[in-house]
């Protein structure tokens, strides 16, 4: 069966309402743009204000393309389908020219429409570059050491994580303020509480460290009192491989972890965990350069006699149990010792 005419011009086919695609083009808007619209942009970060909050921006064109499809009005006759592309073109900072092309498609058929717009980008300042410019906080992170200035590899591990956690999760109400190293350690002023109590945790658990928190009075704001946290992560003195004078005992701190410091006794070879009180009272002795290599001249459990390396002289040590049942097949020619004060003490392997 041969198709109807279009009505008016009388050439082409009719598509809808009884006319051909171009006349239907003519006579009817099948997308409607107005001639402005605006994209509000925060001069600083770049993010965008939509609808009542702002985003972070997923770049410029993505966000212009965007204004131009919230701006467009779609009408859509029963039984067609609308596609739109949008083109841009920038025409100065503050003016982006777009072109919205749609695809109608009736049945089996389909033709293009398109409609020009022109978008304002408007600059601002978002909530958050103003709080930070404005050098907002609500918490403070302090890390330090006990005793001595945090180490070089500390201050890495240390920036790395508040700048993963403050900065790395897309929340905007996270961010630093300002950091400092003072005091041979590091100051942090942070956005939002939760992050510096959760990255105050983090470092403790990786670095075996304690907190402390304490809070001021900052102010009043509409009735409300507000408070500033202050996180304070302290670092034990103490690092594995580390050997320390505690009492009497003489012991190597094995690992780090949360919660005290885990030690062995050098002469039993027992583990223990140093507690707060027990970390205030070590001295630490120093780490491996201490270590020296000593002959073993004689091995009858439990004690060993081996070759004071300096004096060349014998000198007989009760060996743990650990060395025992490390060596049950064979006496090691050569073994690792520290010497503290008058004492000498067998060191595990590494
Ligand atoms: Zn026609
Ligand atoms: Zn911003």
């Amino acid at each position: 069966m041969e198709r109807l005419k279009c009505i008016v011009c009388g050439k082409g086919p009719q598509i809808l309402d009884s006319l051909c695609d171009k006349c239907l083009c003519e006579r009817r808007k099948f997308i409607e743009l107005p001639e402005f619209t605006e994209l509000t942009v925060c001069a600083h970060c770049g993010s965008t204000f939509v609808g009542k909050r702002w985003l972070d921006t997923t770049g410029l064109d993505n966000e212009l393309a965007d204004a131009v499809r919230r701006a467009l009005k779609e009408n859509r006759p029963e039984g067609s389908k609308i596609t739109t592309d949008i083109k841009l073109k920038t025409v100065d900072d503050f003016n982006t020219d777009a072109v919205a092309e749609a695809k109608v498609t009736v049945g089996k058929r389909s033709f293009t429409q398109s409609q020009k717009c022109r978008v304002r980008v408007r600059r601002a300042v978002c909530e958050r570059c103003s709080r930070v410019r404005g050098k907002y906080f609500e918490a403070t992170l302090q890390v330090r050491a006990a005793g001595r200035k945090l180490l070089e590899k500390e201050l890495d591990l240390v920036r790395r994580k508040v700048r993963e956690l403050a900065e790395g999760h897309g929340d905007r109400d996270s961010y630093i303020t300002n950091e400092a190293e003072r005091d041979g350690g590091l100051d942090f002023q942070l956005g939002k509480i939760s992050v510096a109590k959760a990255l105050s945790r983090q470092l403790a658990d990786s670095t075996g460290g304690r907190i402390i928190e304490t809070s001021t009075l900052a102010g009043r704001k509409e009735c409300k009192e507000l408070f500033r946290v202050t996180f304070l992560v302290r670092i034990p003195n103490l690092q594995p491989g580390d050997f320390a004078k505690l009492d009497k005992s003489v012991l190597l701190v094995t690992h780090v972890g949360h919660g005290g410091v885990p030690a062995m006794d050098l002469a039993s070879g027992e583990q223990q965990i140093l507690d707060e009180k027990a970390e205030d009272r070590v001295k630490r002795l120093g780490a491996s350069e201490l270590i020296e290599v000593a002959v073993v001249l004689e091995a009858r459990k439990p004690e060993l006699q081996i070759m004071d390396p300096v004096t060349y002289g014998t000198v007989p040590i009760v060996a743990p149990e650990w060395f025992w049942s490390a060596n049950r097949k064979k006496i090691p020619e050569n073994v690792r010792i520290i010497k503290a004060g008058e004492d000498i003490y067998l060191v595990p392997p590494d």
